[in-house]
């Protein structure tokens, strides 16, 4: 995978276009186990990052992820607003100064991310949330499976999985058992974000070549 800082900037806004044009599903999907707001959440926190990032030059990809984190934390509420914007913050560390990361560098960005979240969400994988999308996508990377498509389709895999999971984490833990038989919407954002890599990645190749 190539990712620079031209790569950065068009995942984040990818992921700003998939959050929005999937606002209603994830809502609808945080509607059945949770309060309704994660579509709203996730569109109206990357409608913040496109006008933060959109017309600013970067030199290296942790800032433009940092710039992200930052708004991200501090438009965004719920659960999944603080806990993305720790993700993003965590891999911008990683990511700092570098102009674009190799392989193992995007691998140690997400791993760097996900502690972030389970630390801020004293959560771990197998409680039906993001972390079970997150987890599994970079176990791929680490076994060096890090084109984009592959890392998406280990996301959607993983998103899908979350349906047949009790929550214990998040408003969905209050459900118990019922929270069974629908899928976690904040790993269904998470595939989204992965998801949007791929376009990404497509369009700096295209762009290149
Ligand atoms: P809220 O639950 O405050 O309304 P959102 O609806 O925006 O916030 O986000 C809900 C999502 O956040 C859940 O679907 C889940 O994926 C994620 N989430 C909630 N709590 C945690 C946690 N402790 N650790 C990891 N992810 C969590
Ligand atoms: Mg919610």
């Amino acid at each position: 995978m190539n990712l620079t800082t031209e790569t950065a900037k068009q995942w984040l806004l990818a992921a700003g276009r998939d959050m929005q044009e999937n606002k209603g599903y994830l809502s609808e999907l945080d509607q059945a186990i949770g309060d309704g707001d994660h579509g709203h959440n996730m569109a109206r926190g990357f409608a913040e990052v496109e006008k933060k990032i959109a017309s600013k030059t970067y030199d290296d990809v942790g800032s433009v992820v940092k710039d992200a984190s930052m708004t991200i934390i501090s438009k965004v509420g719920g659960a999944a607003g603080p806990l993305y914007g720790t993700a993003f913050l965590k891999a911008s560390g990683v990511w700092k100064g570098k102009a674009e990361v190799t392989d193992e560098e995007f691998a140690e960005g997400l791993k760097a991310a996900i502690d972030g979240i389970a630390q801020r969400g004293k959560s771990e994988q197998g409680q039906k949330t993001m972390l079970d999308v997150w987890i599994p996508v970079l176990q791929e990377a680490e076994k060096g499976n890090i084109e984009a498509e592959q890392l998406a389709q280990t996301a959607k895999e993983a998103m899908e999985k979350t349906e047949g999971i009790e929550a214990k984490k998040g408003r969905a833990a209050y459900l118990g058992e019922r929270s069974i038989g629908h899928l976690d919407p904040g790993a269904y954002s998470s595939y989204l974000l992965f998801e949007a890599l791929v376009e990404a990645i497509e369009a700096g190749g295209e762009a290149n070549g």
